[in-house]
């Protein structure tokens, strides 16, 4: 959180980059002067340093010092909703094996014997252990959704991007360069990310982030 206190070593941690982030621009709200890539949020009514997003389900922004703890978040989250989709498939698996049910048979509607097959044994499966199949198909599911969005988070860390400035990056992009004002021959132009420095330092600015405290103690 930017307060009065630390307002000055956040306007130094990163760079301007004159489009998304001017400099010289005040918070209409806390009167301090914005540093690069802070944002206000207004759920909480406070500016935060490298404002990622408001999360609605962990109840607090995301922003430079709690980005590490949002990813491991989401990454064990994501490992437990897989590891319960393997667990209650290898019961199942195992559970279909040890009574060879795929060898049975079965009796159609017109009285006829049929070989099992796969639509017929999870029809069973269902009818039998209706819990754990339901489970079965909500954690697989849950790990999709959280394994993809895992991954766009992943994205974001190794190219030194947040998901605010993610969002704002092609709207930025058109209000510098609007199409009626280009020239026919003029070469596409692309958002730079400046704040890019590799892989191994975009993951290091995530898991050590600049601290006014640490800095202190430093001196
Ligand atoms: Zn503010
Ligand atoms: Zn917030």
């Amino acid at each position: 959180i930017i307060t009065k206190a630390n307002e000055l070593f956040f306007l130094q941690v990163y760079e301007y980059d004159e489009v998304m982030f001017p400099k010289n621009v005040r918070c209409s709200s806390c009167d301090l002067r914005k540093p690069a890539r802070s944002k206000h949020c207004s759920v909480c009514n406070w500016c935060v340093h490298r404002f990622d997003h408001h999360c609605v389900w962990v109840n607090n922004c995301i922003g430079a010092w709690n980005t590490r703890y949002f990813l491991i978040y989401l990454l064990t989250l994501t490992a437990s909703a897989a590891s319960m989709a393997i667990v209650s498939t290898a019961f199942l698996v195992h559970l279909v094996v040890v009574s060879e049910l795929y060898q049975e048979t079965y009796i159609d509607d017109l009285g006829h014997f049929q070989v099992m097959d796969t639509v017929f044994l999870i029809q069973y499966l269902f009818l039998t252990f209706p819990r754990i199949v339901f489970l079965l198909g909500f954690v697989m599911i849950l790990s999709f959704l959280l394994g993809g969005y895992l991954c766009f988070v992943l994205y974001l860390a190794a190219t030194n991007q947040t998901t605010n400035e993610w969002y704002r990056g092609d709207w930025a992009w058109c209000q510098r360069w609007p199409l009626v004002a280009q020239p026919p021959s003029a070469e596409p132009q692309v958002y730079q990310n400046i704040h890019s420095h590799g892989l191994w330092s975009n993951l290091r600015e995530i898991f050590l982030p600049a601290n006014p405290h640490y800095e202190k103690k430093k001196k």
